[in-house]
C-alpha cells in the first residue's frame, strides 16, 4: 500500500476553476491560489434559494487505534458523487502543531483524501497566518495601552489574552514577557496558546459575514478592570483592524477530492477550547451549491457532535438531516479492553464489551433528533465475526453499521453507506433541537451535558467557578451556550476510564468567556492549549526525497 502523500501525488487533480464551474460558481467569484486551491469571494455567487442536505461525520471515542473521521467523510462524500447525489465536503483545516508532532496530516488517508494534500497540511492559503496576526494585534495592543498610560484601568493581573502560535511548543506554554526595563512595558506573566485555540479562529469560524466578524472581534473580552468590569477589543478600537486582517481568511477555500469533486476546506477551531467544526461560511455555502453536504466534527460525539448541535448549528441555524458515527474493530476493541499491543488477534467479545461505547453515542445523537447510521472504517485485519458484532450493536437500537472499505477503495468503497444515508435524508424527519435551552442558567447548561451526555451523577465546581459564572450572567452573557473542555478519550474527565463509564462526576475546574466566539468555555480536567512535540516529533522524517518531492507527511 502506498502512503497518504504517494497516492495523493500519483492523483491527476482538475484545475480549480473546472471544479467551481461545477458547482455553477461563476469565474469572477473564483480566486485562484495556484492551480488547486480557490478563495471564494461570496459576494460575486448569486443566490440559489437552494438549501441542500446536512450530513454529520462524528465518532466513537477516540484510540490511538485511530478512527478516521476525516477519511470517511472524504469517502461519503465521493460515494454520494458517484450514486448521483450531488454533493459538497466541508472539512477543517489542519493545523501544523499535530502536522509536525504526532498525527502527520489530516487532509483523509488512503484512497479518500483531499488534495493537494501538502498545501492543505502546510502553509494552504494563509488563514492560519492572518489568524495568528490578528490575534497577536489584539495582544500588542493591550500591552502597548497599558504602557501608554492604561485610560481603561486595565488591572495588568486580569488581562486573559495570551499570544498564539501555529507550532506545538511547549517552551513558551508560560512566560514572563516585557521584562528588559521601562521602554518594553510592564513585566507580568503570560503565554502562548496554539492558534487553533485563539478565540479569533472560534470566532472566523461562527461568523456568518464580515459585519458579523467585527461585531464578534470586538466583543472579545481581553482583560478586566480593577473593578472587575471587562475590557474588549472594542474598548482597544482593535476590532477593525483585526477584521481587516482577516477579510481574505474570511472565504471558503475550495479544493477537491481524489476523485475530483469539489470541498470547502475552511477554519479549524480547537475541539476542546472551542467547538472543533469548519466554518459556518463554508457549510452555508456548501448548502446552497450542492444538494447534500457532508461535514465532520472532531474527537468523538460526546466532544464533538454536541458542539456541533448545540454551538455551531444553534448559533447558525443548520438543521443536519442525518449523522454518521464512525467506528472500528480496533477502537472498539480498545475501548473493550485489548492494549493496542494485541489489537491484531480476533476478539469478537471484546468488540461486544467495546460496544457499550458506540451504543451510548447512537442513543445521545439521537436525543438531538438527528437519525444515525454506523460506518464501520474497515482496516486491514478486521474479522468477519468482529464485524458483524458491530452490526449487531447497531441493531439492537434500530440503527445500522454499513461496512466501508473507502481508505482501500475510494469512494467505491462507501457506496453502500451512501445509499444507506441519502435514503435517511430523503426518508427519516429529523427534528433537530439543541438539548438545552438558551434560558438555563450556566451552569445549569454544564449539568445537562454532563449528566445528559457524558452520563455522569453530575458537574461540580468550586464557589468561585460559581460566582464567576454569576458575575457573566449579571453581565449579559447568561444567555451563551456552553463550550465543554474536557478529554476527548472517555465519556468521564478521567482519560483511562474507556467504553461506558457511569457513577462520575465532572468537575468543572475552571470557566473562561468566549464573548466573541459566544460560548462560555468549562474546563473540567487537565486541558492543554499549546500541545507539546512527542519524544520523536513527525518533523524529523520530513524532508524532501533525491526526486525533490516531500516525504514524511503522511
Ligand atoms: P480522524 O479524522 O478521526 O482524526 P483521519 O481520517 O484523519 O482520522 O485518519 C487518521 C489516520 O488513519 C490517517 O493517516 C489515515 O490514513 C488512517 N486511516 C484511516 N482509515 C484507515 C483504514 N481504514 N485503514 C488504514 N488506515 C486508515
Amino acid at each position: 500500500m502506498q502512503s497518504d502523500i504517494e497516492i495523493s501525488r500519483a492523483a491527476t487533480l482538475r484545475p480549480i476553476g473546472q471544479i467551481a464551474a461545477a458547482l455553477s460558481i461563476p469565474d469572477a467569484a473564483v480566486e485562484p491560489y495556484g492551480h488547486f486551491k480557490a478563495k471564494i469571494d461570496l459576494s460575486r455567487v448569486p443566490a440559489t434559494g437552494k438549501q441542500g442536505k446536512l450530513i454529520l461525520v462524528t465518532a466513537i471515542n477516540p484510540t490511538p487505534a485511530g478512527e478516521g473521521k476525516s477519511t470517511t467523510s472524504v469517502g461519503l462524500s465521493d460515494a454520494l458523487n458517484r450514486i448521483g447525489r450531488q454533493t459538497v465536503l466541508c472539512l477543517r483545516e489542519p493545523s501544523l502543531g499535530p502536522c509536525f508532532g504526532t498525527k502527520g496530516g489530516a487532509a483523509g488517508g488512503g484512497y479518500a483524501q483531499v488534495a493537494p494534500m501538502e498545501d492543505i497540511n502546510l502553509h494552504f492559503t494563509g488563514d492560519f497566518h492572518a489568524t495568528t496576526s490578528a490575534h497577536n494585534l489584539l495582544a500588542a495592543m493591550i500591552d502597548n495601552h497599558v504602557h501608554w498610560g492604561n485610560a481603561l484601568d486595565i488591572d495588568v493581573r486580569r488581562i486573559v489574552w495570551r499570544r498564539v502560535l501555529d507550532m506545538n511548543d511547549r517552551a513558551l506554554r508560560d512566560i514572563a514577557q516585557s521584562l528588559g526595563g521601562p521602554a518594553n512595558g510592564y513585566p507580568r506573566e503570560s503565554g502562548f496558546d496554539i492558534t487553533v485555540a485563539s478565540e479569533v479562529m472560534a470566532i472566523l469560524c461562527l461568523a456568518t459575514d464580515l459585519h458579523d466578524l467585527e461585531a464578534r472581534l470586538g466583543r472579545i473580552v481581553v482583560a478586566y478592570t480593577r473593578d472587575r468590569r471587562p475590557v474588549t477589543a472594542r474598548d482597544l478600537k482593535a476590532d477593525g483592524a483585526m477584521a481587516v486582517l482577516l477579510a481574505q481568511a474570511i472565504k471558503p477555500n475550495l479544493v477537491q477530492t481524489l476523485e475530483g469533486n469539489p470541498a470547502f476546506v475552511h477554519g479549524g477551531p480547537f475541539a476542546n477550547i472551542a467547538h472543533g467544526c469548519n466554518s459556518v461560511i463554508a457549510t452555508r455555502t456548501a448548502l446552497a451549491l450542492g444538494d447534500y453536504v457532508v461535514t465532520e466534527a472532531g474527537f468523538g460525539a460526546d466532544l464533538g457532535a454536541e458542539k456541533f448541535f448545540d454551538i455551531k448549528c444553534r448559533q447558525s441555524g443548520l438543521k443536519p438531516s442525518a449523522a454518521v458515527i464512525v467506528a472500528t474493530v480496533r477502537a472498539l476493541k480498545m475501548n473493550g479492553g485489548v492494549a493496542k499491543a494485541d489489537l491484531g488477534a480476533e476478539d469478537v467479545a471484546a468488540v461486544r464489551r467495546g460496544g457499550v461505547n458506540l451504543a451510548r453515542h447512537i442513543e445521545n445523537v439521537r436525543m438531538f433528533g438527528v437519525p444515525v447510521i454506523v460506518a464501520i472504517n474497515r482496516f486491514d485485519g478486521d474479522s468477519a465475526a468482529e464485524i458483524a458484532a458491530i452490526g449487531e450493536i447497531a441493531m439492537a437500537l434500530g440503527s445500522e453499521a454499513v461496512l466501508c472499505t473507502h481508505w482501500a477503495d475510494g469512494g467505491a468503497g462507501a457506496v453502500a453507506l451512501a445509499e444507506k444515508v441519502a435514503d435517511l435524508c430523503d426518508h427519516a424527519t429529523p427534528q433537530f433541537a439543541p438539548i438545552y435551552d438558551d434560558g438555563l442558567s450556566l451552569f445549569e447548561k454544564i449539568n445537562t451535558v454532563a449528566t445528559r451526555i457524558y452520563r455522569a451523577e453530575e458537574a461540580i465546581a468550586d464557589p468561585g467557578v460559581h460566582a464567576q459564572l454569576k458575575r457573566w450572567e449579571d453581565a449579559g452573557y447568561g444567555a451563551l451556550p456552553v463550550c465543554m473542555a474536557k478529554t476527548q478519550y472517555s465519556f468521564s474527565t478521567d482519560p483511562a476510564k474507556l467504553g461506558a463509564p457511569t457513577g462520575h462526576v465532572v468537575p468543572v475546574r475552571e470557566v473562561r468567556l468566549s464573548a466573541g466566539a459566544g460560548f462560555v468555555v468549562a474546563i473540567c480536567g487537565e486541558i492543554m492549549t499549546m500541545p507539546g512535540l512527542p519524544r520523536v516529533p513527525a518533523a524529523e522524517a520530513i524532508r524532501f526525497g533525491a526526486d525533490g518531492e516531500i516525504e514524511g507527511l503522511f
